[in-house]
């Protein structure tokens, strides 16, 4: 270990387009020490807390579960399982609001927690740096682990994907470059060993040659608590505070220089990254056996006491909220995330997920009526992913969603800048969000199409196979007798048989 800072890699950064420098105000919650939220009266489980295929339950109401206990089963590649956030009974399986898919109940198991918060038998690992990168990511997948920087892809499948390719280069990404949002700045300044080591752990996962920890240059502790613990073997960068320099596709072009190709992924260019929250949550699980149950949030805005909670998954937002003194007002609003990425949640009653990085409350939600655009072209100028967004509003409002495909929609981070400079007020994120939502349901739709549609044709070949074989021991039984029929045929010597026997009874019953 050595105090120096790691500057002998000598890393030449470069710049991402677009893009804004935007005040952080994230004094308010950085330097407070984090706190355990006390378990609430209830914890709500959705089955869809990342992007893929909902988990399916395993267990049935009236239950009683343990923590740590796995609760739902992956349903899919894409697909991870659940865990009991804390020991207690199934006190139904319902439905729940869901943040990862628009205006949808998802089902959800809920748990009235015991109080006990008592484990389930867990199998923790030491030698993981010695043991097969292969066992390693099915612990991380049996651990329920998701990318806890936001988006929320299952970790096992970009771990996956890394021995199958050749991995130049892992990047942990503690990046944290939303207003407001310091839990990642608050779980580098007290869990960096974790981090330090999940990070060895994950380049080991995925054989990674090399291996980088990003923060931004505003996070000088966490800075110091990582270099504390680090060695050459991890190069430690601080990147310029400018938003959005910690989405994926930003900090790559940062660190490297490089450009993840138009609907592509950073492993088409031998980078995999993962947020400094998974590094550790990863650690935790599989040296200490403990899956996915608890995160760090942070909860400011118009609060009392804004600070970092380590919360339960399943922990609803108005338990967290009371935590930090929330006293609601009618020109307030609660969003979950951040205020530029985040979305607005209208029932505080919906659950802290895998995904959730900050509860923040928010006034002036009445905002200012939308205007027709009028061209000005500034949304061009800060759009970090090099997109038309006025072109991209002007045809997903249209409902043209051909068009809006052809000008790269899924390309769209929805990291807001756009919507941020816009002077007509117009909300381009939500227009964006709503034609990805209504074209992966079109897909969805159509992929149930295709697969009715297969299962229809299966069944007309199968049919077509047995009127085949009919037909053709019909033919058989034709050839054997060209001048009978041979239903009447059968027909005669069935009425042969019959008389035989009624003859053989009567001369029984003479005898
Ligand atoms: S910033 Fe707003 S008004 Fe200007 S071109 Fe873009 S969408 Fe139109
Ligand atoms: S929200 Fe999408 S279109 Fe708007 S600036 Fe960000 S990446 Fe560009």
């Amino acid at each position: 270990m050595s105090s120096e800072v790691h500057t002998r890699f000598n890393r030449e950064l470069h710049s991402f387009p677009g893009g804004l420098e935007l005040k952080t105000h994230k004094e308010l919650t950085n330097s407070k020490e984090s706190l355990r939220t006390p378990l609430p009266d209830k914890i709500i489980l959705p089955l869809q807390q990342h992007i893929g295929s909902p988990s399916e339950t395993i267990v049935k109401k009236g239950d009683t579960v343990l923590k740590g206990q796995k609760i739902a089963q992956a349903s899919g590649y894409i697909s991870v399982p659940v865990h009991a956030s804390t020991s207690g009974k199934i006190l139904d399986i319902g439905t729940c609001q869901s943040i990862h898919i628009k205006s949808e109940q998802v089902p959800c198991i809920i748990i009235e927690p015991d109080g006990e918060d008592a484990w389930f038998e867990l199998e923790p690992v030491t030698d993981y740096l010695s043991i097969d990168p292969e066992i390693l990511q099915r612990l991380i997948y049996e651990a329920g682990m998701v990318g806890m920087g936001g988006a929320g892809f299952p970790a096992h499948v970009k771990l996956n994907e890394g021995t199958a390719t050749a991995i130049d280069t892992l990047i942990i990404n503690g990046v944290e470059c939303e207003p407001y949002i310091s839990c990642d700045d608050r779980i580098i300044r007290e869990k960096a060993d974790y981090i330090v080591s999940g990070t060895r752990m994950l380049q080991h996962a995925i054989q990674a040659e090399h291996c980088v920890i990003a923060v931004e240059e505003d996070m000088p502790e966490a800075f110091e608590a990582l270099n504390a613990l680090i060695d050459d073997d991890i190069e430690l960068v601080t990147v310029p505070a400018r938003y959005p320099a910690g989405g994926e596709k930003q900090l790559i072009k940062v660190l490297t220089g490089k450009e993840v190709p138009a609907g592509g992924l950073p492993i088409h260019i031998g980078i995999v990254m993962h947020n400094v929250g998974t590094a550790a949550a990863a650690f935790r699980a599989v040296t200490r056996g403990e899956p996915l149950l608890s995160r760090y949030v942070t909860v400011s805005g118009n609060v009392e006491d804004p600070r970092n909670l380590q919360v339960l998954l399943g922990t609803p937002v108005e338990h967290c909220l009371e935590q930090v003194g929330y006293h609601p007002r009618d020109d307030e609003a609660v969003i979950m995330g951040g205020p530029m990425m985040g979305k607005y949640i209208h029932d505080i009653s919906m659950p802290v997920v895998k995904t959730t990085n900050s509860i923040l409350v928010t006034s002036g939600f009445n905002r200012s009526r939308e205007k027709p655009c009028i061209g000005c072209g500034d949304c061009v100028d800060v759009c970090p992913a090099k997109l038309l967004p006025q072109e991209l509003f002007a045809y997903a409002r249209a409902k043209d969603y051909e068009e809006v495909r052809a000008l790269h929609l899924f390309d769209c981070i929805e990291c807001g800048c756009c919507a941020y400079v816009c002077p007509s007020n117009i909300p381009l994120v939500k227009y964006y969000r709503e034609a990805k939502t209504d074209i992966a349901i079109y897909e969805k739709k159509q992929a149930g199409y295709e697969h009715a549609r297969h299962r229809f044709e299966a069944r007309s070949e199968r049919l077509d196979r047995i009127e085949n074989r009919v037909d053709d021991r019909f033919d058989k039984i034709k050839t054997l007798s060209t001048d009978q029929d041979p239903v009447e045929e059968d027909k005669q010597s069935y009425i042969r048989a019959a008389v035989e026997r009624m003859k053989q009874k009567k001369n029984k019953k003479k005898d």
